[in-house]
């Protein structure tokens, strides 16, 4: 079999496409995993991929992961996603996300693009101009803004019901957070914890990102290595995906993993049973941080922040089902999260 289709296969994909454009340098790939729930949304993510495979592996894993999240989240949506391949800084232009957003309207709506790594909201603009199944514009054109707000509300929120769990409290008073990655999510997340009387720790590679949280909400800075090994309530991961591995595991001293990042756990299967083993409380990632498609996908049917203010506010009450179902069955978190995530989509067949 063609070694194309036996990946996208593997992973379940309904469709795959492939976007050329010489005039414009344009090389990317749409992948639409399903679309059972309803039209496939997810964001486009702009990084200078070292290979076309790797480009392939990211999208197909990230748009089925944009299943998972959707439907767990009562959205009647579907899993996609995109990749340019490029570096945003230095070959992105406003021809090329026009170009970009061509190819998503030869799709009819069938993928609905979004906000991801490398691209802004004014980004977002230039693709709008081209096709209507974009999200994540300024409020001023009617869209949803930015949905890193909503995001950090959803993984605050998150922690709540993790503690519940862990500690049958809320209360967030001297509790120690540790933070990687204090970007757009985590510097928000960080504003919440402050306000709730958490103490904060962490790390950002970007020195700057870093003094701004430690002058604004005490953050103690801690070198990256050291975060992972301190005696922490949550540890929080705001950075990167697959940061939960064999090589930073055992080390980890925290109660409970709680974080933004998408994709935390390197292997889901192996991770998660050593989490287990550990006593530590996973929080399943594409759960905790579904706050900013809950806010996107709110564009789709008239802009209204209260309401998705109210959704983001269900994953507390999604994770505690999560939690107990993973109790009751002997399960780890994240296969519990994924069986209610998969009946949902089984169910309306
Ligand atoms: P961002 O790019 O604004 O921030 C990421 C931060 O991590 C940056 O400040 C960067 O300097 C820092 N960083 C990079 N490598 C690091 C390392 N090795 N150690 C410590 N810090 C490091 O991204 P964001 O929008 O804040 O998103 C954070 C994570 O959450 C990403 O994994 C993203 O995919 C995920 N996520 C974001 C949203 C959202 O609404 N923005 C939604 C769902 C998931």
């Amino acid at each position: 079999m063609n070694e194309i289709f036996e990946k996208i296969s593997s992973y379940g994909h309904e469709q795959v496409v492939y976007c050329n454009d010489k005039n414009t340098g344009l090389k990317a790939i749409i992948a639409i995993h399903n679309t059972i729930l309803g039209p496939s949304l997810g964001g486009c993510r702009m990084y200078p991929y070292q290979s076309d495979s790797a480009a392939l592996e990211d999208v197909l894993r990230l748009s089925k992961g944009m299943t998972y999240k959707a439907s767990i989240s009562n959205l009647n949506l579907g899993g996609g996603k995109a990749v340019i391949i490029g570096d945003p800084k230095k070959v992105k232009t406003s021809e090329l996300l026009k170009s970009f957003g061509r190819f998503v309207d030869t799709l009819n709506g069938r993928y609905i693009t979004a906000e991801d790594v490398g691209m802004t909201v004014e980004d977002m603009e230039h693709i709008r101009s081209q096709t209507k199944h974009v999200t994540g514009i300024t409020q001023s054109l009617g869209g949803s803004g930015d949905p890193s707000i909503f995001t950090a509300l959803g993984v605050f929120i998150g922690m709540k019901a993790a503690l519940k769990k862990k500690y049958q409290t809320e209360s967030f008073d001297n509790l120690k957070v540790g933070i990687q990655g204090f970007g757009k999510v985590g510097y928000y997340l960080s504003k919440h914890l402050f306000e709730a009387g958490a103490k904060i720790y962490g790390f950002d590679v970007d020195q700057e990102r870093l003094s701004i949280v430690c002058k604004e909400f005490g953050v103690t800075p801690i070198p990256n290595g050291d975060l992972m090994n301190l005696d922490l309530d949550i540890f929080s991961p705001c950075a990167l995906g697959g940061i939960i591995n064999p090589q930073t595991i055992q080390s980890l001293k925290c109660q409970i993993i709680a974080g933004a990042a998408n994709n935390q756990l390197l292997d889901e299967k192996r991770e998660s049973k050593t989490i287990n083993d550990r006593n530590i409380l996973y929080v399943p990632d594409y759960v905790i941080n579904a706050g900013g498609l809950m806010n996107v996908a709110n564009e789709l049917t008239g802009y209204d922040s209260s309401k998705a203010t109210k959704q983001v506010e269900g994953i507390y009450d999604t994770l505690l089902e999560i939690f107990n179902l993973s109790e009751h069955q002997n399960l780890s978190t994240i296969e519990a999260a994924n069986l209610i995530a998969e009946k949902r989509i089984q169910d309306s067949k």
